[in-house]
């Protein structure tokens, strides 16, 4: 492929674009990620591809979150792998999290894959490849259902990224804490989870080590008192008129 060039203005997204692509053809993601991040790509052009406001107090309530949890386990996909290998390890060092293989399209060669991606990045241990993910997920049908004893069944918070509402609903059922990092302020997931980081996940991960590096040396009831201050509906509503604002700023026309 052609370089692009750093001059181009959407050079960002553009090389989000390819990492993707040469991770399908490493077989690391599927067809169906590329096309979920087609939906992911159309909101984010939406938020102008910068963080916003509200993103950045979820990130600051997660990161608290992350780093107050007994058991956090992050869960990885074709997509996160693909486009934040390093960021994955790296948060996982920082809140002890423990890193977890979850595929909606699982097979075992992609599980192995995107564990060695993780490994080759530093990661001491990758769960949920093979025969370590024997637990079930109750009331899921699709593959995702599938998890480590040691790590998601076990988790007390499952920072995710790129998920679909089924096994979130499920995880929040079981009583877990979830922390979803989603560009759609709509979906299920978002709507599901205690914590939602309305951003892009090649953003949102930079971000999140930053807070868990600075809120590290506070004390434990004040990263509770920013869990309690936050709350997932009133965040997304404020996203959701950002949202609206910025598209009312970009219409050439009335908007009614
Ligand atoms: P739900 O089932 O929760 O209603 P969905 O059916 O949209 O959601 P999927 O298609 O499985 O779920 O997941 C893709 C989601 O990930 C979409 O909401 C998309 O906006 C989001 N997404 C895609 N790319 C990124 C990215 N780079 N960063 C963050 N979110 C992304």
């Amino acid at each position: 492929m052609d370089e692009i060039p750093k001059s181009h203005p959407r050079y960002h997204s553009l090389i989000i674009r390819k990492n993707l692509v040469d991770a399908f053809r490493q077989g690391i993601v599927v067809p169906e990620g590329l096309i979920a991040h087609g939906r992911g790509e159309a909101l984010d052009y939406i938020l102008g591809e910068k963080t916003l406001e509200p993103a950045y107090n979820a990130i600051e309530a997660a990161s608290a979150l992350l780093l107050t949890s007994e058991n956090p386990v992050i869960s990885v996909n074709g997509n996160t792998a693909a486009l934040v290998p390093r960021e994955l390890v790296e948060l996982s060092k920082i809140t002890n999290a423990k890193l977890e293989v979850n595929l909606f399209h699982r097979t075992l060669e992609r599980e192995i894959k995107i564990g060695d991606l993780l490994k080759s990045y530093g990661a001491d241990e990758v769960l949920g490849i093979g025969s370590d993910a024997s637990e079930t997920i109750p009331g899921l049908e699709s593959k995702r259902r599938f998890v480590s004893r040691r790590g998601i069944y076990y988790a007390d918070t499952v920072l995710l990224a790129l998920e679909d509402g089924d096994r979130t609903e499920q995880l929040v059922k079981m009583g877990k804490n979830v922390i979803a990092i989603d560009l759609n302020p709509f979906s299920r997931t978002a709507r599901a989870a205690k914590i939602t980081i309305v951003d892009n996940v090649t953003r949102a991960m930079p971000l999140l080590i930053e807070y868990c590096k600075k809120l590290s040396t506070r004390q434990p009831s004040e990263l509770a008192e920013i869990i309690r201050r936050f709350d997932n509906e009133t965040n997304l509503k404020m996203m959701i008129k950002a949202i609206r604002d910025r598209l009312s700023a970009l219409s050439f026309f009335e908007v009614v």
